[in-house]
């Protein structure tokens, strides 16, 4: 029944807001006609009707049905759904997490500016900073993003275009105060939530300007497509866009599709897993060969309580340190069997790495020590396999493991 004392202008009150579970269903359904699955459009090109439409076509931006590297209706509803899941105006898919970084960063910098990022980040995007970006010019200071003031501390007034952060970082889960990166004046804050997925934090929530997922990771969340994404306020997105159609780190729409059919099951996912997550860092904490286990929701986590303040859940990945160092990784892993050897996360297998010689083998023995990257760390995915059978496999694994107390 409509409220009687609405007016035109007051529509009367409003349904509540439905929960992010229920939107992952509900979302990115925008191209798919009346099927309830989401459809495939391969094609790279659509035709005009006449000339005044294919110049508004080849000039507007993000318009759809003219080029697939401008848009793509099957990308586009993955680009929806995320957006609807961010909290955000829009999103702006890539062809993987670092086309999405590196696009961000080229979009946004240009000769002579100034970016400050933490030194805990995932090791392709610490490369990057390091690499290209010194090489054109664009210089990078690097900050302990744990440190309260830090990134305020390195800010250049008028110089630095991008405050970048990753929050839990790789592979040490460590946090940045979300609010205290959105309070910082000057730069665009660009935030890396792939290890929170986002269901588990929403950076935009907080003022942050740009968040940003490797939905290679969680999102698609089954190891079959490589993705990334971007989200934010429009016009923000629209002059990424303008940057990236010329960069063209495109997304396949087959990764988006994949990743669109992930989305409708990231909550029960991802609640299995973090419920794994947590079960397995605290019986391994206490386990004789292990020295410390880095989860953002044990209560041992340095920054436990900013955890349970900016995170909803804690993630699916932690890292442990093992007190025989090498050997004792060498131990573990010649004995894993359920528990799979391979980089990446967010998947359905339970995956271990060994970050010092794998995902971080780039790093100098300097960089690696400030990172917190020491021989004896070892990473884990949470898959979605029983609990207690994970537990098993771990515990044989660590059996007789040298350097156990
Ligand atoms: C994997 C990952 C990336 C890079 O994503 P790709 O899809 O592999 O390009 C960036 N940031 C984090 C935190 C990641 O885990």
């Amino acid at each position: 029944m409509p409220d009687p004392a609405a007016t035109p202008s007051d529509p009367g009150p409003q349904p509540a807001p439905r929960q992010p579970s229920t939107r992952a269903i509900t979302s990115g359904r925008g191209a798919s006609g009346r099927s309830l699955a989401p459809a495939l459009w391969a094609s790279s090109v659509w035709e005009s009707t006449d000339m005044t439409d294919a110049r508004r076509r080849a000039t507007g931006v993000r318009v759809d049905e003219f080029y697939s590297r401008y848009s793509n209706p099957t990308v586009r509803s993955f680009e929806d759904a995320m957006a609807e899941l961010e909290g955000a105006e829009a999103s702006l898919a890539f062809a993987s997490g670092m086309g999405a970084i590196s696009t961000v960063v080229l979009a946004l910098c240009s000769q002579g500016d100034h970016i400050v990022a933490q030194r805990n980040l995932y090791s392709a995007t610490l490369a990057f900073l390091q690499g290209p970006c010194a090489r054109f010019g664009i210089d990078v200071t690097f900050v302990d993003g744990t440190e309260p003031g830090a990134f305020a501390a390195a800010v250049q007034p008028g110089r630095t275009m991008l405050a970048l952060a990753e929050t839990p970082s790789n592979p040490r889960l460590a946090l940045v105060d979300l609010d205290e990166l959105a309070a910082l004046r000057g730069p665009i804050t660009v935030v890396d939530s792939t290890f929170a997925t986002p269901l588990g934090q929403q950076p935009l929530a907080h003022g942050i300007h740009l968040s940003l997922h490797s939905a290679t990771k969680g999102i698609a969340g089954h190891n079959d497509a490589t993705l990334g994404v971007v989200s934010g306020e429009r016009d923000l997105l629209d002059a990424i866009w303008a940057y990236g159609v010329l960069h063209g780190a495109t997304p396949s729409p087959f990764d988006a599709l994949n990743a669109l059919r992930g989305i409708r099951t990231l909550a029960v996912r991802t609640n299995h897993q973090n419920a794994t997550a947590l079960y397995l860092a605290e019986a391994l904490e206490r386990h004789p060969a292990v020295t410390a286990v880095h989860y953002p929701g044990l209560s041992s986590h340095p920054q436990h309580l900013l955890a349970k303040r900016q995170m909803r859940q804690f993630g699916t990945v932690f890292s442990l340190e093992l007190a025989g160092g090498l050997p004792a990784v060498e131990h573990v892993l010649e004995r894993v069997g359920l528990v799979r050897v391979a980089t990446s996360l967010g998947g359905p297998e339970t995956l271990i790495c060994h970050p010092c010689t794998t995902t971080h083998a780039s790093l100098t023995d300097r960089e690696a020590a400030e990172q917190g990257v020491t021989p004896g760390l070892l990473r884990v995915s949470v898959g979605l396999e029983d609990a207690a059978d994970l537990w098993a496999d771990l515990q044989a694994s660590l059996a007789g493991a040298p350097g156990a107390a």
